[in-house]
């Protein structure tokens, strides 16, 4: 499984746009970037490659990286950073199979195959299949489950990718509060990509402050939808990775801090 961070930044990116705070400056000038996110999956044996939510910066992300065009993707949620790429599909493929969940989310009275499927109908390219959550479905080779995670208000899933041996589990967008059987199919992988969107020091400045907060006081999760990096390395922690990476990065992180280990940038590659 050879494995690809096309995109590691929240919804603005970092850099953001029209931003000349320290961290986006030092992005500027080191030529690092942190675009919308994004994940490729390439199974080596059946040279197959599955992408894990479309970003908007798919164009730019498949131009910069040397990786084949997908052969099936996965839509964790409906926010805009990991579904809104899906319209480069035009012209670019002939057939596209899309997995997404196919439990109703209360907030929008349909699953997230539905709303990728009204949303994308007139892309006669694609082909959307609802998967049940913490239910196997084979992908490019891999055998692969979306997980349950907590960003509300709406429904999200973490993914699960498994195949010859090895393991990726990505959180998904989420707070703290993922559900233990989410968690335990988590565990144990080669590599997870856990959200943190900003350090539990900048909880200060959101106007609900964080959530979760550990025995020290500290919050794991950021407002009420994503993790903060405590939260996230305590999560990481708690399943076990062999090796843990730090996505959906905001340039939040203060300037010394943003391009730390564990932080993924574009461009990260491993080999599973
Ligand atoms: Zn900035
Ligand atoms: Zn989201
Ligand atoms: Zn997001």
């Amino acid at each position: 499984m050879e494995v690809t961070l096309l995109g590691t930044g929240d919804t603005t990116g970092t850099p953001t746009v029209g931003c000349d705070c320290d961290t986006c400056t030092a992005a500027r000038e080191n030529g690092v970037e942190r675009s919308r996110f994004s994940v490729h999956v390439r199974n080596e044996r059946t040279d197959e490659s599955l992408l894990v939510d479309v970003s908007p910066d798919f164009r730019r992300q498949f131009l910069d990286n040397d990786v084949a065009l997908p052969d099936a993707a996965l839509v964790t949620h409906i926010h805009f950073d990991h579904l809104d790429g899906l319209g480069n599909a035009f012209r670019l493929f002939s057939d596209l199979p899309v997995h997404a969940a196919n439990e109703t989310d209360p907030k929008t009275g349909e699953s997230v195959a539905d709303t990728v499927r009204g949303k994308y109908d007139y892309l006669d390219a694609l082909s959307v299949h609802g998967q049940r959550p913490l239910e196997t479905f084979e992908a490019c080779g891999f055998d692969v489950t979306f997980v349950p995670v907590s960003h509300p208000p709406l429904v999200c899933y973490g993914v699960v990718i498994e195949g010859d041996g090895a393991k990726l589990a990505i959180t998904g967008d989420t707070n703290y509060g993922i559900p233990d059987e989410s968690r335990a199919r988590l565990a144990d992988a080669d590599l997870l990509l856990a959200d943190a969107i900003a350090p539990a020091s900048f909880c200060e400045h959101h106007p609900l402050g964080g959530d979760h907060h550990d025995a020290d006081g500290t919050p794991r999760t950021f407002g009420t939808k994503h993790m903060t990096r405590e939260g996230a390395l305590s999560l990481a922690d708690e399943l076990g990775a062999t090796e843990t990476r730090l996505v959906h990065v905001s340039h939040f992180f203060p300037a010394d801090e943003a391009f730390a280990e564990p932080l993924a940038v574009d461009g990260e590659h491993y080999a599973l």
